[in-house]
């Protein structure tokens, strides 16, 4: 079953705006792109997207009950992919507050209005209907140096950002269970590649290099992450919208553990090769160990048997490529860069409110 008009939160941020772009570019699907454009959110990240008049926009906070309502009742969509929410970890430990209202006062908000307009479908749309709750590994907590998070790993979420993400899972799942509301629940892992926030570890690392600053790497650089590329995320996104089975969660990732450490030396690697300093000297040299950021997690891995199993999805992008092809495009995409950096990609926002 193909998904026709689909409602995607947070289609302006780093993962939605690949499932967007990818929706609009691969598919005949219909999107309206709820987003409030916090500081993450970014229109440019969708340029040809919106030349599209497949695609709408939609100027909202999901905690907002009475615009969520009106979407539904305007757009009529048949699925949704709910990828907003607050993101950063950093961010979450200085300022939890936005972190509960977003990913849980609004996952709840979003989930309300889905099923009013759910429960006022005819019983084929009903039964077809979906509400995609998009979320990550790092609700399971942190593993030692063995073992894997499955859809039945117990949750034990550290952090306030995972805490607010595995709280939203659960009111998801509760909904399933209450009301009947048809979801699929997807836990993945680190996603990197283009059009990412410049806060994140592989953009950051990439620009302060390429101005000369040092790279800080959290503690000794020895702690795990699983990386996925956000285009294998999305082509993962949109196999679990349209033939996951309501009810289940599916685990995603892209079997590439690298520790930071590991991650940073790639990245220096490429730049030596694709914009050599002028001193010769690697970029590597400029790597700097900061304070460890507090309650960090060793270890995440995922397995993902049941969605290779299930849904035949396997990610296409190996790391090493994966990084390779993020490297050249941020050296390629400066204009796109240097406009968060510049505070520019935030004018586009003024007086925004819908866009046909
Ligand atoms: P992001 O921070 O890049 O984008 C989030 C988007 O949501 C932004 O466009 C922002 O404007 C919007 N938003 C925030 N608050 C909103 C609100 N109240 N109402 C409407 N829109 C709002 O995040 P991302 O990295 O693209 O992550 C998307 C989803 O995927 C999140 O739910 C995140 O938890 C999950 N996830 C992310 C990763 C990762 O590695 N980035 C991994 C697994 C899961």
């Amino acid at each position: 079953m193909q998904h026709k008009r689909i409602l995607v939160t947070g289609g302006a941020g780093f993962i939605g705006s690949a499932v967007v772009r990818q929706l609009i570019g691969e598919t005949e699907a219909e999107v309206l792109n709820v987003d409030k454009l916090t500081y993450a959110g970014n229109l440019s990240s969708l340029a040809d997207a919106r030349q599209s008049n497949r695609h709408h926009f939609l100027q909202a906070d999901i905690c907002d009950a009475a615009a969520m309502a009106r979407a539904f009742a305007d757009f009529r969509p048949d699925a949704v992919m709910h990828l907003a929410a607050e993101s950063h970890v950093d961010r979450s430990i200085d300022g939890p507050a936005e972190f509960i209202q977003t990913n849980v006062v609004g996952t709840f908000t979003l989930l309300d209005a889905a099923t009013a307009y759910w429960r006022g479908l005819d019983d084929a749309a009903r039964a077809a209907f979906r509400f995609h709750h998009i979320s990550t590994d790092e609700v399971f907590g942190s593993l030692g140096d063995e073992g894997m998070f499955t859809e039945e790993t117990a949750y034990d979420p550290r952090s306030p950002y995972s805490a607010s993400k595995a709280s939203s899972d659960h009111l998801v799942r509760a909904w399933h269970h209450t009301h009947g509301l048809p979801v699929v629940v997807t836990n993945c892992s680190n996603n990197y590649g283009p059009y990412h926030f410049p806060e994140k570890l592989i953009p950051l690392v990439i620009l302060k290099a390429i101005s000369g600053q040092p790279l800080p790497v959290y503690g000794d650089g020895s702690n795990i992450r699983d990386w996925l590329h956000v285009e294998d995320h999305a082509r993962a996104l949109r196999l679990v919208v349209d033939q996951g089975v309501p009810g289940e969660t599916y685990c995603v990732g892209g079997n590439s553990e690298r520790t930071n450490l590991q991650v940073v030396h790639a990245i220096c690697d490429e730049l030596d090769a694709a914009r050599p300093r002028a001193n010769g000297e690697s970029y590597r040299s400029q790597i700097t160990y900061v304070k460890d950021r507090p309650g960090h997690d060793f270890r995440y891995a995922i397995d993902t048997a049941k969605i290779g199993r299930e849904l035949g999805w396997t990610p296409q992008e190996s790391f090493e490529s994966g990084i390779a092809g993020t490297v050249r495009w941020y050296l390629a995409n400066e204009a796109w860069w240097s406009a968060i950096h510049d505070g520019s990609y935030r004018g586009e926002r003024l007086g925004l409110s819908i866009e046909d």
